[in-house]
């Protein structure tokens, strides 16, 4: 049987033009394509019908999105927390930790990385500005695509070598970051604040590299760092060779 390299995408579900929808940026969906895999879109739907889902699935993609439900790590909401999306944190929960258990190779993005903290036990930090202020503005107003910040990466990571760097720019748009790290985790990044910028899995068996920047709005850059990281994620994708 030929291998088709599906993958799961996450999704959100807002009002557009009246209508309930669900909605992922495109920039995840051509990046994943770009580098050969079949992006399927999962709605935000029951917890036990998206651990179900990815029984057949070649790898998961936790995007970016929403503030992660505080009560979810044990916190009450920052001022400046966003309305939680329920359904959405439910499901990406528990296809993070169904994705751990059965070792699916996972990418995660943004939110999806902060997901993947709080889904094995760890924390974040719900305002960066005012909990760990410095003069690094990791959420500038209209520079998606533009490395506005550096990186230092772990001399012996999966992401040095994917990259071939140990220091990298990068783009950032988040408010929030990873706090205490969960069970079986590691930073493998770090901004020149100290902000958590990655974090991998120490299980071997287990590719799941989570980035707090956004590769998918970077890959039409001169620097192939962000092609790399889905070409990788396309390698260890097709690797686990489930079909
Ligand atoms: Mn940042």
């Amino acid at each position: 049987m030929t291998f088709a390299p599906f993958v799961i995408v996450t999704s959100t579900t807002e009002i557009i033009r009246g209508v309930s929808r669900v909605r992922v940026n495109e920039a995840y969906t051509n990046a994943l394509a770009a580098a050969g895999l079949i992006p399927v879109i999962l709605p935000p739907v029951h917890a036990a019908l998206a651990v179900a889902s990815i029984a057949d699935i070649a790898g998961l993609v936790l995007t970016g999105g929403e503030d992660v439900d505080p009560a979810l790590f044990g916190q009450s909401p920052h001022p400046t927390t966003g309305a939680p999306h329920a359904a959405r944190d439910g499901y990406e929960l528990a296809l993070a930790r169904a994705a751990a258990e059965q070792r699916i190779p996972t990418l995660a993005i943004c939110r999806g990385a902060q997901v993947v903290n709080v889904a094995l036990g760890g924390t974040l930090f719900q305002d960066i500005p005012s909990q760990q202020p410095s003069n690094i503005d990791h959420a500038p107003d209209d520079k998606r695509a533009e490395r506005v910040h550096a990186i230092a990466i772990e001399r012996d990571s999966v992401l040095a070598e994917i990259v071939g760097a140990t220091s990298i720019r990068t783009n950032s748009s988040h408010h929030q970051s990873v706090d205490r790290v969960g069970r079986d985790l590691r930073v493998t990044a770090r901004s020149e604040d100290g902000i958590v910028e990655a974090l991998e899995s120490t299980d071997a068996n287990w590719w799941m590299l989570a980035v707090q920047w956004h590769p998918e709005e970077l890959t039409a850059t001169p620097e192939n760092w962000d092609r790399r990281l889905f070409a990788a994620y396309a390698d260890a994708v097709r690797a686990a060779g489930r079909d």
